[in-house]
């Protein structure tokens, strides 16, 4: 007798488990791992993917439900793909079927019908015999003819599933099909709007200097997986290296992953692509349509496409024959996912470079001290610490080859670097008027200026002059913005906004006023100050994808224009006219709570720093600050971004900070702060016996730090009270191991349901 199949499901639900099903009823054949199935789950139906087929199951028997349909032929995710999840699941501490949901296109996640892309579901249409057939031949099979009449009146093939749907068998249409009434068919074809073949003329690869034909020959000799740390000053050439490393992978007739953060994705950074390889070129990003996304994943996934741009997300798109990764810009921000389950795609990255045994390239002129604190070929810190502790984990990790660029391309040089002591300096709208000066020079040179304040809106704050009282959002604890053009105050973390008031609703004078600047009053201070074109770059003044566009190839035009932007603009562009740069109000980024907050400023610092001077012209740089002697200026002010991270690694290793030490987060929120706090207070329960909520911080018996319950900077955000514990501890196997032992607990919790929370593994914002 046949062993009876059992399907391991994996299902978009918060257990942390696989869920068992037999097959479905008529199936002719055991599907394979990484199909889609659809699945009676309590009362509902759900989509899942098939995870394993085994012969066994862990329920009783006679409880296991039979799956209704399988949805695809041939399997979405390969085992190389389903075993990337279930290593996502375990070190991300999430439940596998929510990783492999969010490593699906929405659309196939849903189990919709892959009409336009999908090659592999069976199709049917009607065949010419059943064209002409006379209903009145079904007169003992009404449903028969309901199939025929369906399919006489369709001009396109219709997918089984809808079929299905309907509610026919497959038997049925087996019937049909044998008797040559009805036959399967193609699917349309493929229709490919957003890749790119050979509509723009092949461009020669430009003859590399030095340092970059060193590391180009370095990776070129990589045998399967290795780290390189492209670590290149701004203006230095890593995408060449990029594109020529690539251009050996597709000779290989291998597949290349390209990352790179959202605000890099201009169309110039995409034409580089196009022009140089006359390859196939897909693009997935945030602003995709759902179709644009899911025929990229399947060219990528189907092996067709050879070469996949993509932000975050894109790490997880199975490509059948991968051969490089490279992360552009790895220290960015934008890499971490902040909802959801908290990945990091760079850590994604290398982690699938081991696993597909391929090769991988972590960019940047600011690497992360993460990054930087896995180099094997510099000496790092040179302050020996005595801590046990520290000496008990192994140094596993001192795995990857730095390959620098030390030099701009050709003539360029880097920019002089200039600070601009505001305790010191006449200014009005908060730029100083010799500043105001040196934009005139530029300008009249024929040359671009770019102010980069991070700060949208025209004032941040509102108050009263006579009682001090200031605007605060209702949801949050925070500040309304003024924005002047709308003539409304908005709150910037949340969708709260309000007209803005007559009157002080405290001492109901008239006299309330604005502090503070943001790029809003910076271009209307300006633009009736200096003469000439003032481009604007922030959220507010590109709602729409165009609008951006637009700006951009304004600026690559080249004419005199004075750019003002947030951090939109402030990173990986290459703009060759732009030889000034001024920052303002960077002073936010030093008396942060966050330790990673030192980090974060300098990188931004050399980044938009390394705007200026990209051509032949010199540029220069000014920083505005009213702490001029602050250490992160004395750093910025020695451009050499390697003692940077030697200083602040240094710094980490002292105070046993990541990457010295590990974190997991668990975070609450709740309209109501005492249901986060009873939730945290339960979950610390769990991991120190007898948890005492008057102190702040304990241990474990594993010698786990445990932090909390804490309150978040902006404790209310959008009506939610939000709470956190944090646990630290420098031997990341232990940490995770307690966690993952207590996940199912903790997620039984009463508390849990009153609560939203969430786990994040390597936080990297912990406010
Ligand atoms: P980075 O990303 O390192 O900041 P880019 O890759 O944007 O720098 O390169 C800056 C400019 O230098 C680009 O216009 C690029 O085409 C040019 N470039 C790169 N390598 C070379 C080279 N070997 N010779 C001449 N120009 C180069
Ligand atoms: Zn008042
Ligand atoms: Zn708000």
């Amino acid at each position: 007798m046949d062993r009876t199949v059992f399907l391991q499901v994996a299902l978009d639900t918060p257990l942390y488990q696989t869920f068992d099903y037999l097959l479905p009823k008529d199936s002719d054949a055991t599907p394979k791992a990484g199909v889609r199935i659809e699945v009676p789950f309590g009362r509902r139906r759900m989509v899942g993917i098939v995870y394993a087929v085994t012969d066994h199951c862990n329920y009783p028997i006679e409880k296991v439900r039979r799956a209704y349909q399988v949805l695809d032929e041939t399997p979405l995710l390969q085992t190389i793909d389903l075993e990337f999840a279930r290593w996502l699941a375990h070190y991300y501490l999430q439940p596998i079927g929510q990783v492999i949901s969010a490593m699906l296109p929405s659309g196939l996640r849903q189990g919709k019908v892959l009409e336009l892309i999908d090659r592999k579901i069976k199709f049917w249409q009607i065949s010419p015999r059943g064209r002409h057939i006379e209903l009145e031949y079904f007169r003992r099979s009404p449903k028969q003819r309901q199939v025929i009449e369906l399919l006489q009146s369709r001009h396109l093939p219709t997918p089984q599933h809808r079929l299905i749907q309907e509610g026919f068998t497959p038997a049925l249409l087996k019937r049909l099909q044998l008797d040559e009434l009805i036959e399967t068919a193609n699917p349309l074809p493929i229709l490919d709007n957003n890749s790119s073949n050979s509509i723009v003329e092949a461009e020669a690869p430009l003859t590399l200097n030095l340092e970059q034909l060193n590391a180009v020959n370095t990776i070129n000799q990589a045998k399967g997986f290795k780290v390189y740390v492209l670590f290149g000053v701004t203006g230095s050439g890593k995408t060449e290296v990029y594109l020529q490393t690539i251009s050996r992978v597709l000779e290989k007739n291998k597949q290349a992953l390209v990352l790179i953060p959202e605000i890099n994705l201009t169309p110039q950074a995409l034409h580089i692509f196009q022009k140089r390889f006359q390859r196939k070129i897909v693009f997935l990003h945030s602003k995709c349509t759902e179709k644009e996304r899911h025929q990229a994943w399947y060219s990528a996934s189907s092996g067709n496409a050879d070469i996949v741009i993509g932000t975050r997300s894109s790490i997880f798109t199975p490509m059948p024959r991968l051969g490089i990764i490279i992360v552009d810009e790895e220290h960015d921000l934008s890499y971490k996912q902040q909802d959801g389950f908290g990945y990091s795609a760079r850590d994604c990255a290398v982690y699938r470079g081991l696993k597909v045994n391929v090769p991988v390239i972590l960019g940047s002129a600011t690497p992360s001290l993460e990054t930087w604190n896995n180099i094997s070929n510099i000496e790092i810190t040179n302050m020996e610490i005595n801590s046990a502790e520290l000496k008990s984990t192994k140094n596993e990790s001192k795995k990857y080859t730095l390959l620098t660029l030390s030099k701009r391309v050709e003539n360029a040089t880097m920019p002089n670097l200039y600070i601009a002591d505001l305790r010191h300096e006449n200014r009005q709208s908060g730029i100083a008027h010799r500043l105001v000066e040196k934009i005139r020079e530029h300008l009249t040179a024929g040359q671009q200026v770019l102010i980069f304040l991070n700060r949208r809106g025209f004032a941040p704050s509102v108050f009263c002059n006579d009682c001090g009282w200031i605007i605060h959002c209702a949801l949050c604890d925070a500040r309304m913005t003024y924005h002047l053009r709308e003539s409304i105050l908005r709150c910037h973390h949340c969708e709260y906004h309000t007209s803005v008031p007559e009157r002080c609703s405290q001492c109901n004078s008239r006299d309330l006023t604005t502090a503070g600047q943001g790029t809003e009053q910076i271009e209307s201070y300006l633009e009736k100050t200096i003469k000439g074109t003032v481009i604007r770059i922030d959220r507010d003044t590109t709602q729409h994808k165009a609008a951006f566009e637009k700006k951009i190839s304004e600026i690559h035009a080249g004419k005199p224009a004075l750019l003002i932007g947030t951090q939109m603009l402030a990173k990986g562009h290459h703009f060759p006219k732009l030889t000034l740069v001024i920052i303002l109000n960077s002073d936010a980024g030093l008396f942060s709570s966050d330790f990673r907050a030192t980090e974060r400023t300098l990188q931004l610092l050399a980044q938009v720093s390394g705007r200026a001077g990209r051509a032949e012209t010199q540029g220069e740089v000014w920083v505005q600050t009213h702490h001029p002697q602050h250490p992160i200026y004395q750093l910025w002010l020695q451009n050499n971004y390697a003692e940077v991270a030697r200083y602040l690694l240094q710094e980490r290793k002292a105070a046993l900070l990541p990457p010295f030490s590990h974190h997991i987060l668990i975070r609450a929120e709740s309209p109501q702060r005492h249901y986060a706090e009873e939730f945290l207070i339960a979950v610390n329960r769990y991991f120190l016996g007898n948890f005492k909520s008057e102190e702040l911080f304990q241990r474990t018996a594993e010698n786990i730090l445990v932090l909390g319950p804490a309150n978040v900077n902006m404790e209310r955000k959008a009506g939610r009270h939000r709470l956190q514990t944090l646990l630290q501890s420098p031997n990341r196997k232990a940490l995770h191991r307690m966690v993952q032992h207590k996940l199912a607990l903790i997620h039984n919790l009463p508390e849990a349901k009153r609560v939203r929370w969430r786990m994040e593994v390597d936080p990297q914002e912990l406010n």
